[in-house]
C-alpha cells in the first residue's frame, strides 16, 4: 500500500535522510523507532510531502506522490496523519474539529459532515464529548478526537508521529487502544513511538533507523529478542 523507494532529504548540505527503501502492505502495522535525531519524523513527514523529498519515490496505493500530475491535496486526505501535537482549534468544539474538512475540502453538507464526524469520535470513543471544547478536554481525549479528524476523511493509510509522547502516562492507555482498535479494523498503520511494550504486542514489524539509514527491520521478536546490527542491540538494550 505504501512503498518508498531511495529516498534521500537534505536540508541543506546536510543529508538527513541517505536513501530509505521500505513498504507497507495493507493492514499491515510498522512500527518505526530509532535513536532522536535520526530522521523519523523527516521520513513520516515525506509520506506525505509534508517535506519535499531531495530524490526518490513515494508510491501510496500506486500514486506516485511526487509525480508531477498527481493531485496532492486529494492523496493527503488518504494519507491520515496523527502528530505528537494535536492541533485542535481551541474554539471549535470536538465536532467542530472533526467536521471541519468534511465541510469545508469535501464540501459536505452540515447534516453529513456532523453523521460522519459523529460515527468518527464514536470510533475513539468519544461521542458524548462531541459539544465539549479541547480546553475541557483531557490530552489523551484531545488526541482521540485528532485521531477521529483524520479517520473521517476514511484515509486508506494512518502516519503516527510520537502520538503519546506529550501525554501523561495515565493518559496514553486509551489512545494507543483506539489504535489497536484500528489495526484489528484493518487499518494500515505507520506509527514512529517510543512505547516499546505497544510495539511488543501490536506491531507486525518494526524498523531500526540512525542516521538517516534503515539499518534493521524485523518482527518484533527478531528486532527485540535477536537485534543483528550492533546498533540495534545497543539501541534495544538501553530499553531493557
Ligand atoms: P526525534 O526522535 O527527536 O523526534 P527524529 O528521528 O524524528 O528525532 P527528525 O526530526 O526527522 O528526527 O530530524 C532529523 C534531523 O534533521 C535532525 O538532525 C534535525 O535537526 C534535522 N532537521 C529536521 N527538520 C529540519 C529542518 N526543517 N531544517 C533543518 N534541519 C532539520
Ligand atoms: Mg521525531
Amino acid at each position: 500500500l505504501l512503498d518508498v523507494r531511495g529516498l534521500r532529504k537534505s536540508f541543506g548540505t546536510t543529508e538527513i535522510l541517505r536513501g530509505i527503501d521500505f513498504s507497507v502492505a495493507a493492514r499491515e502495522l510498522v512500527f518505526i523507532i530509532g535513536p532522536s535525531g535520526s530522521g523519523k519524523s523527516t521520513m513520516l513527514r515525506c509520506c506525505n510531502r509534508l517535506e519535499e523529498p531531495t530524490a526518490g519515490q513515494v508510491v501510496v496505493d500506486g500514486v506516485d506522490l511526487m509525480a508531477p500530475g498527481t493531485d496532492i491535496n486529494a492523496m493527503r486526505r488518504q494519507i491520515g496523519m496523527v502528530f505528537q501535537a494535536f492541533n485542535l482549534y481551541p474554539h471549535m468544539t470536538a465536532l467542530g474539529n472533526v467536521t471541519l474538512a468534511l465541510r469545508k475540502v469535501l464540501g459536505k453538507s452540515r447534516d453529513e459532515a456532523e453523521a460522519i464526524g459523529l460515527a468518527a469520535l464514536d470510533r475513539v470513543g468519544l461521542k458524548e464529548k462531541a459539544p465539549s471544547y479541547p480546553s475541557e478536554l483531557s490530552g489523551g481525549q484531545q488526541q482521540r478526537v485528532a485521531i477521529a479528524r483524520a479517520l473521517a476523511l476514511e484515509p486508506k493509510i494512518m502516519l503516527f508521529d510520537e502520538p503519546t509522547s506529550a501525554l501523561d502516562p495515565e493518559l496514553v492507555g486509551a489512545v494507543l487502544g483506539v489504535m489497536r482498535d484500528l489495526k484489528a479494523a484493518g487499518m494500515t498503520m505507520v506509527v514512529v513511538s517510543h512505547e516499546m511494550r505497544f510495539a511488543r504486542d501490536a506491531a507486525d514489524r518494526i524498523v531500526f533507523m540512525a542516521e538517516g539509514e534503515i539499518l534493521e527491520q524485523g518482527t518484533p521478536a527478531e528486532i527485540f529478542g535477536n537485534p543483528q546490527h550492533p546498533r540495534t542491540r545497543d539501541f534495544v538494550g538501553e530499553l531493557s
